[in-house]
This record gives C-alpha cells, structure tokens and sequence, in this order.
C-alpha cells in the first residue's frame, strides 16, 4: 500500500520490485569491495533511469538513492525539471552534442561524457550563465572506436589540462564503457592506468566511472569508484533507442 503522496503516478507493486532489484545490486556491489578489499564507501550506485518515467525517479530517491543518470538530454531535462525538490544528484552519462551543453548545464552535477577541447569550452560557458558547477569526468575510448565517443587515451592528458584551467567546471577523474565484445576485465585495467597517470598531473581527479549492469563486479576490482546501472536495477528498458 503507497501512503505517500508525494510518489505519485507509478504501477503498483513497482516500488517493491525497484526496492528487490535495489536490494541484489547492493549486496553484488557489496560483495565486490569485499573481494577487492575495498571499503563499501568506495562506489556510488548512479542508477541510470533513461526511458523509464520521473515516478520512478520519485520512487528511487524514497528508497534512498541520491544518484540517477540519464543519456539524453531530451529526456533527462524535464524528468529533471518534473523531480527538481527531490535534491538528487543528476549524472549526465550519454554523448553530448555541444550544442546540447546550455541545457545539460542546467541540470546536470556531473558530466561523464567529456571528450573533446569543444565541448569542455561550450560546458564551462554553459555552467557560467547557469551560474553552476559542474564536475567533468573524461570519457575515454578504450577500443579507438570514435563512434562511442571518448578521448584517445594518448589525448587524455590535453583535455585533463584544459579542464582544470576552465572556470566552472571541475576535473573529477575518468569514464569509460567497456568495448564491445571486449573482455571487461582487460579493458578496465587500462583505464585504471589512465587514471592513475591523470592523478599524478591532477591529484584531486579521483573518480572512476566503469561498471554497468553486466560487469560492476569487474569494474569495482579496477578501481571504479562510481558504477551506472540500469536495467538491473529498473529491468529491461521498454525500447531500444
Ligand atoms: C544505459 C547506460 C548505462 C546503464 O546500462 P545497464 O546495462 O542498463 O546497466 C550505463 N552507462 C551508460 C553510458 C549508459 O548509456
């Protein structure tokens, strides 16, 4: 039974299933720092909520999550705008156009996603009209596939510089998505290289986005600090985009 008014709109029994789901992703989660010898407090959950509706976002931050993301800024600015009292923090984890940056600026508290000179200048633009701080980690392509964006690990110390010089934005640390039939485990050991050699240039820039549904356990062992879940912890999405 939903006593709280303040859910609003969702399926019955939709918060029980989140809560389950929720439930066997922190005891993965929890088990994974345990086998890396890692304190728990390590690795924020960030469930990524893209294609599924702003109640379930409500029903998250009920069940105590304080980090969603989202990969279109079409969809995520107005479940952002709809759920704005709720105080999450909003993790902006799919490409970004630049000339999507003056919206994403709006909303967004972290950026995973920066991977080029351009975008960092139109982000850091952005957030100073907004009158906001945003904290950018670089994407890294771990495969040199351009197509699902990223930084080339030899250009990652160029745009780290950059970062750090432009106003409004803050140099958080690293991101990457394990390549495409790629064994995850060999693909985030060479970003937990990347960012060790970001640290040295940039001691403050610890955080390692890695780590989704299917391979957080193996992210976690690399070091990730920060894992994006979706559909584990929301089931399949209703459609492919
Ligand atoms: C959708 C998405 C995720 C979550 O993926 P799941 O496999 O559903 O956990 C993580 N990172 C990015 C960049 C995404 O677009």
């Amino acid at each position: 039974m939903e006593t709280d008014a303040s859910v609003g709109e969702h399926t019955p029994g939709r918060r029980d299933e989140i809560a389950r789901n929720l439930a066997v992703v922190e005891n993965r989660i929890g088990a994974a720092c345990a086998a890396a010898g890692r304190p728990r407090e390590d690795v924020t959950l960030v469930v990524v909520t893209k294609t599924h509706p702003a109640s379930d976002v409500r029903l998250l931050a009920g069940l105590g999550i304080h980090d969603v993301g989202e990969n279109r800024d079409q969809e995520a600015a107005p479940k952002a705008a709809e759920t704005a009292e709720l105080a999450l923090v909003w993790h902006y984890v799919g490409q970004l156009q630049t000339n999507k940056a003056k919206s994403v600026a709006g909303y967004a508290d972290v950026v995973h996603s920066l991977d080029r000179i351009r975008l960092a200048s139109a982000l850091s633009a952005a957030a100073a009209r907004h009158e906001r701080e945003i904290t950018a980690l670089l994407q890294v392509s771990l495969d040199g596939d351009p197509s699902r964006g990223g930084v080339l690990p030899a250009d990652v110390a160029e745009l780290a510089d950059t970062v750090a010089a432009l106003p409004h934005l803050t140099l958080g640390g690293v991101m990457a998505v394990a390549p495409l039939g790629a064994d995850p485990a060999r693909a985030f050991a060479g970003l937990r290289e990347i960012a060790s050699r970001l640290r040295e240039a940039h001691p403050a820039a610890t955080m390692v986005s890695a780590g989704m549904s299917n391979d957080l356990e193996v992210a976690i062992e690399a070091g990730a600090t920060h894992v994006r879940i979706g559909t584990a912890v929301l089931g399949v999405r209703p459609s492919l985009r």
